[in-house]
């Protein structure tokens, strides 16, 4: 059994596995997805197992409001608005969008921040370089009105973030000893800040994964492999620092690069489509901004390479679904 640090529950877990029998080809391997989207409805998605280890981190230093920052429809801001309702903290959201002085439309992850009663801080694309700056100044603000802050980094992905998708590797480890046995398998997750990555390698190297051939492989949805597989190996490095933990090299790392399109949170109807079509066949719902494009990455990767993954692939379906409603209209012009 694998020890962990003190957690506060708020995902709904073990999330399930599911196989995708009508999309299984013949000659490619099984196809599985964890419903990791099924983690909540409102707290739907990866980022609300990263959250039980940080407000556990931020009750135990006495924080009263935690500060974060993302996207203009971050998953991640949503769950931390809403859990920190729930345990009756204040939150604060710094929302990155294209011009803070005409924020976009009040929907999709936008109208739960703000049911959740999130206060939101607008800051432009040239703003999020200096994002630790804002964070930092948004806390300095809480304790000037007497409040004891706690800041979480983009998409929770940190030391301590991590641990959530060391879960998730443990519940994995359980569900795939309960299958056929297999010489193969490999665990694919989209890419967006790395804590999902770095949480599922560590739980890998705990588990003695790669011994019993289960691989982990990342398909990132912005930046590029390089990026990744620094920003992997340095949550991992702090997190070796602070727990007793394996050491993660370069070579555990696996980010499939090509698949970030038009960009960030922009799809193209290739993306859609696919997102379409698995609606269609399986009633899976991805979402455009993360499993989307991961699914598309892999639909296209085994089509050139139908070895690349072994004999079975379970698809972490990380969640995002509130993130479809601001592309309806893409989406609907597909339907
Ligand atoms: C944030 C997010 C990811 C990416 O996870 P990271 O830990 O940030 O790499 C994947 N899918 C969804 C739906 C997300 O919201």
């Amino acid at each position: 059994m694998i020890e962990y640090p003190d957690r506060i529950p708020l995902a709904q877990t073990p999330t399930p596995i599911q196989r995708l029998l009508r999309t299984e080809k013949r000659s490619g391997p099984e196809l599985w997805v964890k419903r990791d989207d099924l983690t909540g409805i409102e707290l739907s998605g990866n980022k609300i197992r990263k959250l039980e280890f940080l407000f556990a981190e931020a009750k135990s230093e006495g924080a009263d409001t935690v500060i974060t920052c993302g996207g203009e429809q971050s998953n991640h801001c949503r769950a931390t608005a809403l859990a920190a309702t729930r345990l009756g903290l204040k939150s604060v959201v710094v929302l990155r969008t294209a011009d803070p002085q005409s924020p976009p439309p009040t929907t999709g992850n936008i109208l739960l921040d703000r049911l959740a009663g999130a206060e939101i801080v607008w800051i432009s694309r040239a703003d999020w370089a200096r994002r630790a700056e804002i964070l930092a100044r948004e806390a300095d603000r809480v304790r000037g009105d007497g409040g004891v802050p706690y800041v979480i980094p983009e998409g929770g992905s940190n030391a301590v973030g991590l641990w959530g998708y060391v879960g998730c590797a443990e519940e994995l480890d359980f569900q795939l000893k309960a299958l056929r046995p297999c010489a193969r398998t490999t665990i694919l997750y989209a890419c967006g800040s790395g804590g999902t990555g770095a949480g599922l390698i560590v739980g890998a190297a705990m588990l003695g994964w790669r011994e019993r051939g289960i691989a982990v492989c990342g398909i990132n949805v912005c930046d590029d492999r390089d990026y990744f597989v620094t920003r992997i190996g340095e949550i991992c490095n702090e997190a070796h620092q602070r727990f007793a933990i394996p050491a993660i090299t370069e070579d555990d790392i696996d980010i499939i690069d090509g698949f970030v399109g038009r960009g960030y949170a922009i799809s193209r109807p290739e993306e859609l489509s696919t997102l379409r079509d698995l609606a269609r066949t399986e009633s899976l719902i991805l979402d455009p901004v993360y499993t989307g494009k991961a699914y598309f990455g892999m639909t296209e990767t085994l089509s050139r390479d139908p070895e690349r993954f072994g004999d079975r692939v379970v698809f972490l379906c990380s969640g995002g679904i509130f993130g479809l409603f601001p592309q309806a209209a893409e989406l609907a012009a597909l339907l």
